[in-house]
């Protein structure tokens, strides 16, 4: 069982950024067989562990998440406090999530120090790539990693992850040996589909009642 396999290290993982920008959506995406969400009521936490198979052996994420309370100082050290590498997220359909970066990472920075960092910025789905590039103009204001994503299309959800195990390891040529366990993408609306519903709504609308009588 591949569950079984001797994970080498656990690290552990802050997911921070506004709310609402996917944050908890993108941890429910990554399945692991090994099922162990706890709660911590004081700090406001969930922690999911993430299991990731590669090249260098089995690795697992112990991934932080609010529980829905990101303010900036509602954040407590506590929770900042011994993590190994971060994701600041935000949403590329909503500018005023992408300077808000600039302040998740300064507090990360104030607490942690020089750990591993990813910016992931997601909801491509609705925000096409060339339109939010240029609304914030990413690549020129920040020299920090990103990637761009979509917790509901599954488009590079594990990205993060990999980048992020391949400064812990030390190792740029790590690579994933297994599909990390991914839920399917939510149902996607393509063009046929909606035609199919156009041509049920024409059928639908053509056909006559028959009269009732009373
Ligand atoms: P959090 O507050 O950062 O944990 O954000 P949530 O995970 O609760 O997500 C906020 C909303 O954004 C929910 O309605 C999600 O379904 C939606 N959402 C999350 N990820 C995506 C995505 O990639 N694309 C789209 N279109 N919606 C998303
Ligand atoms: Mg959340």
């Amino acid at each position: 069982m591949q569950s079984q396999e001797e994970v080498k290290a656990t690290f552990k993982l802050i997911l921070i950024g506004d709310g609402e920008s996917g944050k908890t959506t993108f941890v429910k995406r990554h399945l692991t067989g090994e099922f162990n969400v706890q709660h911590n009521a004081t700090l406001g936490v969930e922690v999911n562990h993430l299991l990731f198979h590669t090249n260098r052996g089995v690795f697992r994420f112990e991934v932080w998440d609010t529980a829905g309370h990101e303010m900036f100082d509602g954040l407590r050290d506590g929770y900042f406090i011994r993590s190994q590498c971060a994701i600041i997220m935000f949403d590329t359909a909503k500018a005023n999530t992408y300077n808000n970066v600039n302040r998740w990472h300064s507090d990360l920075v104030g607490v942690c120090g020089d750990i591993p960092i990813v910016i992931c910025g997601n909801k491509v789905d609705i925000m096409p790539k060339k339109s939010w590039k240029t609304c914030i103009n990413f690549d020129r204001k920040s020299i920090l990693y990103h990637i761009e994503m979509s917790a509901k299309t599954n488009y590079n959800v594990e990205k993060p992850f990999v980048y992020l195990l391949k400064k812990l390891v030390g190792d740029p040529s790590l690579k994933l040996v297994q599909s990390p366990a991914i839920q399917p993408p939510k149902v996607v609306f393509t063009d046929e589909m909606s035609c199919q519903v156009e041509r049920f709504l024409d059928e639908a609308t053509s056909y006559t009642l028959p009269p009732t009588y009373d």
